[in-house]
């Protein structure tokens, strides 16, 4: 967190568009508002930019607390930025689909476990295309002993599990199968995208209430207030749901839309493991079958002698709740039952997130909850033509990701322009799709 912008801008008490919230959403927003002539400013809560896109230096290493993979990358906005960045692109393909070491689970049974994900996603995709808006567990195969195991991966994908998901929405996730990273960390991607608005961009800035009883937008900030003609909101639905940013007078309709596509949680622990030799870089380990509450583990990331451990949905809050220690001792203890307990003494804590309890996100990343598909298009709809939603949350396809928050901000950017009667044509510079 060294190389980011400071909050030493002023407060003006004008301008024409204020972005609230300086993640992927808010950055490309910004990106696409500056021109001659538009005054902008970007308000942001936390003392760094990126939000959910977060970089750790520790270790000497650049370890992503929040997004770390460029999903579909073959089809991601973000990553033809990575090199013109001066960053690393890595496309070592995501060891998800393996076990490491084939650890308690035989070829065999990872292929049966394949089959049945697949034969799962197929009944989802059949029943999207009957319109069918469900809880995705539905469509378990109520035999199947793997369906603990899905739900398991269910908490890594959606941050909760099947029963809470819209099927619907759920098969309208896009995924191109193609993964990569950014060595440095996607999240300092993002930050020196963000660096290009840090002129207009104040941080420790949050945003309490939107008036818009007047013609003009009221702002009430930690800093002070201030109008806009237009807002760009990027802040979590939990944030909105929960009004503590708040529209005044309230829109019931967004409200309910953003209760309909919560925040989900996944949290991650960076260990180091002494004897990293033993194990094969970038492999995954799952070490229980029977039980959803259970973590995921990328052993050697990148190759280094480190293990990052995911957890998802209700494990992912529970532990949370009891602390960052809590997390830590969950994964020594599975890592323990699956290895032997001589990897107690060879771990050792580097990093835990803490995206549940953080007060500028509650959550890590929305789902749909079953019946609710259509409300991620509700949230798209704006207010008067003057409050335009923008974030994961609101991404058809690509919602949940950083390149999806990306094309979110822009399309949110170029409804605001046009709302302004300006050109939302790409002349400022920001070239990508
Ligand atoms: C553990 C984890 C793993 C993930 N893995 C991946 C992955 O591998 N690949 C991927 O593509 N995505 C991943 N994601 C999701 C991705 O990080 C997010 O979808 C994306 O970064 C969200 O961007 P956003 O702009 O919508 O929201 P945010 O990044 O949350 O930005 C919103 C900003 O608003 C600010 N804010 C909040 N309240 C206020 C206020 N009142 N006033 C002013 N500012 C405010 C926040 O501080 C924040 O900076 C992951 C997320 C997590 C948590």
């Amino acid at each position: 967190m060294t190389d980011l912008p400071k909050a030493s801008n002023p407060l003006p008490s004008q301008v024409d568009v204020v972005v609230i919230g300086a993640g992927a959403a808010g950055i490309a927003a910004a990106r696409r508002l500056m021109r001659p002539g538009l005054s902008i400013l970007v308000l942001e809560a936390r003392d760094r930019i990126g939000g959910r896109a977060w970089t750790l230096r520790a270790e000497g290493e650049g370890l992503d607390m929040g997004c770390g993979w460029l999903h579909s990358a073959d089809d991601n906005v973000l990553a033809g930025h990575v090199e013109a960045e001066g960053l690393t692109l890595d496309q070592t393909p995501p060891p998800w689909r393996t076990q490491a070491f084939d650890h308690e689970m035989t070829r065999a049974d990872q292929a049966a476990f394949g089959e049945a994900f697949a034969a799962f996603d197929q009944r989802v995709t059949e029943a999207a295309a009957r319109g069918e808006d469900r809880p995705a567990s539905d469509f378990f195969d109520p035999d199947s002993r793997w369906n603990a195991r899905m739900d398991a991966i269910s908490g890594a994908l959606n941050g909760a599990r099947f029963a809470e998901v819209s099927s619907l929405d759920y098969d309208a996730y896009g995924d191109t199968g193609v993964n990569w990273r950014v060595r440095e960390g996607y999240g300092r991607l993002i930050a020196r995208l963000g660096e290009a608005v840090s002129s207009v961009t104040v941080t420790d800035c949050a945003v309490r209430r939107i008036d818009r009883s007047g013609p003009v937008l009221r702002l009430e900030t930690s800093r002070g207030e201030l109008t806009a003609r237009i807002v760009i909101l990027t802040v979590p639905n939990s944030l909105i749901a929960t009004e503590t940013v708040r529209i005044d007078p309230p829109v019931t309709a967004l409200l309910e839309a953003t209760a309909g596509v919560p925040l989900g949680l996944a949290s991650k622990v960076h260990m180091t493991v002494r004897g990293a030799g033993d194990f094969q870089p970038d492999t995954q380990l799952w070490t229980r079958t029977d039980t959803a509450e259970t973590g995921g583990y990328h052993l050697r990331p990148f190759g280094r002698p480190m293990i990052e451990a995911y957890f998802g949905a209700d494990l992912a809050w529970g532990l949370e709740a009891q602390g960052p220690a809590a997390l830590f001792d969950f994964a020594v203890s599975e890592l323990v039952a699956a290895l032997g307990s001589d990897m107690r003494r060879r771990l050792e804590a580097v990093a835990v997130s803490g995206w549940g309890v953080d007060p500028w996100s509650r959550g890590a990343y929305s789902h749909a909850l079953p019946g609710h598909a259509a409300d991620r298009a509700k949230l798209r709809t704006s207010v008067e033509d003057r409050i335009f939603l923008a974030g994961e949350a609101t991404a058809p396809v690509y919602y949940g990701t950083a390149h999806g928050a990306w094309m979110e901000g822009q399309r949110a950017a170029d409804a605001a322009l046009i709302a302004l009667g300006l050109d939302p044509r790409r002349d400022d510079g920001d070239s990508e799709a």
